[in-house]
């Protein structure tokens, strides 16, 4: 299958590539590593008229690492932070994330960005933004906004991106001292996006220890749960975990899945990512 015509603009700063997309409007789409938008047109399901490519624009490449947060331009791609140590040192989780999505040539090309704006419900980094407090930066020819990650997923697909924008980084916070983080999942094939997916921070410093998980593939978007009250005595309590995962998620049927395995995978998926989180927390 072949994509609908297009007209490729190759922007050579920033500035040129707000420029053009604040003069083309809803016309154009960002090309980054190309891993959704091209499929999408290919199948036909997107038809943009103009693409900018973003690739050649220098000074979106970069993995900022200090003792608050992991900044991540818009041009690195899932593998480039996969196997930066900086980021791994301080938030663990991004790497045991990222090793899940798609296959090591998509993540290759394929952008951190790129996936928190395309926002797929079962994607990965957007329960990790979520769960972590992280914040996008977004720029058009106007001026700047960050927007937080609980504003930022507004839908299927969806996300607080004005056409005139370009995410120009995503930053994570990260956690407190005495936290161990997971991600666990189950696909249909390795490399599949998740049927249900749970990315878990355990925090055990001074004082009780605190819980909270964040889903993916059992709603519209990214779903937040603080799970504290399921650790409170220092063990994991299954039906506490059910209780108040069930409140918060609204899986669908598809082809993939029922809506109550989805369900059922959400409550093994979150146990199982507390023990783990809580085993590295220790
Ligand atoms: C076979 C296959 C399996 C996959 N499996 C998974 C998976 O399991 N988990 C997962 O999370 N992902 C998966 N993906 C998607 C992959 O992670 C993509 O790389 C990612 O979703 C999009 O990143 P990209 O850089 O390729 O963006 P593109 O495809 O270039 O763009 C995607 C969308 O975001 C917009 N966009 C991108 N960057 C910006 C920006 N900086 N500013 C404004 N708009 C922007 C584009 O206009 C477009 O609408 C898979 C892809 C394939 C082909």
């Amino acid at each position: 299958m072949k994509p609908p015509a297009f007209r490729y603009h190759r922007p050579g700063t920033v500035e040129d590539a707000l420029d053009v997309l604040g003069g083309l409007g809803a016309e154009a789409k960002v090309l980054a590593g190309g891993q959704s938008l091209v499929p999408l047109m290919s199948m036909r399901l997107a038809a943009p008229a103009h693409l900018v490519d973003v690739n050649h624009v220098p000074g979106l490449d970069a993995v900022e690492v200090d003792e608050n947060v992991v900044r991540v331009g818009a041009l690195v791609r899932h593998s480039a932070l996969e196997h930066h140590e900086g980021a791994y040192g301080a938030v663990p989780l991004l790497r045991q994330a990222l090793r899940l999505v798609a296959h090591p040539t998509i993540r290759n090309r394929g952008t951190t960005v790129g996936s928190l704006v395309h926002g797929d419900p079962a994607a990965e980094l957007p329960a990790v933004l979520l769960l972590l407090d992280g914040t996008v930066t977004l720029r058009s020819a106007h001026g700047s906004r960050n927007v937080a990650a609980e504003d930022f997923f507004t839908g299927p697909m969806q996300t607080d991106v004005r056409p005139d924008e370009l995410a120009v980084a995503a930053t994570f916070r990260v956690p407190p001292a005495g936290s161990g983080t997971s991600f666990v999942e189950v696909s249909r094939r390795h490399g599949d996006y998740a049927m249900c997916g749970v990315a878990a921070v355990v925090s055990r410093g001074a004082g009780r220890a605190t819980a909270r998980v964040a889903l993916v593939g059992v709603a519209d978007g990214p779903v937040l749960v603080d799970v504290s009250e399921a650790v409170a005595d220092g063990r994991v309590d299954g039906d506490a975990v059910t209780g108040l995962v069930d409140v918060a998620i609204d899986p669908a049927d598809d082809i993939h899945a029922t809506a109550d395995y989805r369900r059922h995978l959400a409550h093994v998926l979150v146990e199982r990512a507390l023990h783990e989180a809580g085993d590295r927390a220790a």
